[in-house]
C-alpha cells in the first residue's frame, strides 16, 4: 500500500565479529550522487559498513560500481521523502539526497523543496530512533545574494522566497530549522555543514554548474559559456578537501550542532575560471557570452574560520590544481559515452 512505510533490510546478518569489534553502519541519503558516491568510497575504505539510499533522479550508478562489489555496501533506490525504517543499526546519517545544481534542481522545484524538508524530517526521524548522529549537507544558498562578504555563519542571508532558485534555497534553510529543532526539542545529536560549490571526479558530465560546463566544452573544443559578465565570484572547493572536513565534521565531538561553513575561501570570477580552463584546454573554443540567470547571486566567500577553529580543518588543493585529476576524469566520461573530443583524432593517427 502506497502509505506504508518502506522497510529497509541491509542483511549485514553475515557480519563476524564481537560487538565491541563490529564496523560502524553508515547511512549515505544520495549517495549516488557527487559527494554522495565519493563519501560512500572514502568511508569503505576507512573499513565502515556503508547503507546508500538515492532514487536516482540525479545520482548514477556508474559513481558506485567500485563499492557495489565490496560486501560492506548496500544500495536501495528509494526517494525519502517517503517514510522508510532500517532493519539494525545505524550508527550515522549523512543527508546529501537534493539536485544542487539549478539546471537540475529547478526542473521539478516542489519536488526539489519536499526533498530537503521532508526527507530531512524523515532522516531525524531514523536518527532519534536508531540514536545514531546525523549531518545535514546545508549550503552556501541560505546565503542567498549576500551583501557582506565573506560569508560568516552568523550572515542571515538575503534570499529571495519567490525566485527560481527559492525551492532548493528555502529547502536548505527549512531543513536547518528541522534539524535546530530535533536537537532542541528531541535532543537528536545533530551537524549541519554548509557547503560552498564543490568539484572533482565522481560529476555529472552533464550537471550543468560551471566547472563541469567549461571542463566538456573545452574538451569537445567548443566555446565555454559565461552567463552575464562573468565578474560574478565563486569559491570552489575539491572534492577530497570537502570528504576531510565532512567526516570531520561528523566525528567531532567539540564543534557544538551550529551551522558550519565548509569551502575553500579563495575566490575566482567566473572569467577567471575560464582563463584557468583554458591555460590547461587550450583546445576550447572562445568565450561566449549568454544571459545571466535570475537571481544568480553576485558572490560568494566563506569565512571558514569556525571550520579552522573547531575543526582544524582548511583546503589544501588549489584550483589549478585540482581542475588536472578532474579534466582527466571528464575525459574518460566523455570516452565511455562516446561524445566527439577536440583532440582524440589526432591522438588515433599518431597511435597507428
Ligand atoms: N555559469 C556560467 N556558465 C555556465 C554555468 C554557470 O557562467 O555554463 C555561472 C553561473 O551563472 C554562476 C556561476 O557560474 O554565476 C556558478 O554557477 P553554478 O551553476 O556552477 O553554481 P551556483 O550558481 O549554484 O553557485
Amino acid at each position: 500500500m502506497e502509505h506504508r512505510m518502506k522497510r529497509i533490510d541491509p542483511n549485514f546478518k553475515d557480519a563476524i565479529g564481537t560487538q565491541d569489534a563490529r564496523k560502524r553502519i553508515v547511512l549515505i541519503a544520495g549517495g549516488a550522487g557527487f559527494i554522495g558516491s565519493n563519501l560512500c568510497t572514502r568511508l569503505l575504505a576507512a573499513g565502515d559498513r556503508v547503507i546508500c539510499i538515492d532514487n536516482l533522479e540525479t545520482g548514477r550508478l556508474e559513481n558506485l560500481s567500485d563499492a557495489m562489489a565490496n560486501p560492506d555496501f548496500r544500495f536501495f533506490q528509494h526517494d525519502i521523502i517517503k517514510r522508510f525504517s532500517i532493519v539494525g543499526e545505524v550508527d550515522r546519517i549523512y543527508n546529501l539526497a537534493c539536485p544542487a545544481s539549478p539546471p537540475k534542481y529547478q526542473k521539478d522545484p516542489v519536488h526539489t523543496f519536499l526533498t530537503s524538508v521532508l526527507g530531512s524530517l524523515n532522516l531525524l526521524e531514523l536518527a532519534d530512533a536508531k540514536s545514531a548522529r546525523v549531518l545535514l549537507s546545508s549550503t552556501s544558498e541560505v546565503y542567498g545574494d549576500p551583501d557582506v562578504t565573506p560569508q560568516t555563519e552568523s550572515y542571515r542571508g538575503l534570499v529571495n522566497t519567490v525566485g527560481p532558485r527559492a525551492c532548493y534555497d528555502e529547502g536548505k534553510r527549512a531543513a536547518e530549522t528541522l534539524f535546530y529543532e530535533m536537537h532542541e526539542t528531541r535532543g537528536v545529536d545533530v551537524r549541519i555543514a554548509r557547503i560552498f560549490n564543490t568539484y572533482g571526479p565522481g560529476m555529472d558530465p552533464e550537471d550543468g554548474r560551471v566547472i563541469s560546463n567549461f571542463v566538456v566544452q573545452a574538451l569537445q573544443g567548443h566555446d565555454l559559456t559565461v552567463y552575464g559578465t562573468g565578474e560574478q565570484t565563486r569559491s570552489f572547493c575539491y572534492i577530497s578537501d570537502m570528504l576531510d572536513a565532512l567526516t570531520l565534521l561528523m566525528e567531532s565531538e567539540t564543534c557544538g550542532t551550529g551551522p558550519i561553513n565548509l569551502g575553500n575561501p579563495h575566490e575566482f570570477t567566473i572569467n577567471e575560471l575560464a582563463e584557468l580552463v583554458h591555460i590547461q584546454l587550450p583546445s576550447g573554443g572562445a568565450v561566449v557570452h549568454r544571459d545571466l540567470p535570475r537571481d544568480d547571486p553576485r558572490q560568494r566567500r566563506p569565512d571558514i574560520t569556525l571550520a579552522k577553529t573547531l575543526l582544524n580543518w582548511e583546503p589544501k588543493v588549489a584550483l589549478s590544481a585540482g581542475l588536472g585529476p578532474t579534466i582527466g576524469y571528464f575525459r574518460e566520461e566523455l570516452r565511455k559515452i562516446q561524445k566527439p573530443l577536440a583532440e582524440p583524432a589526432a591522438e588515433i593517427a599518431v597511435s597507428k
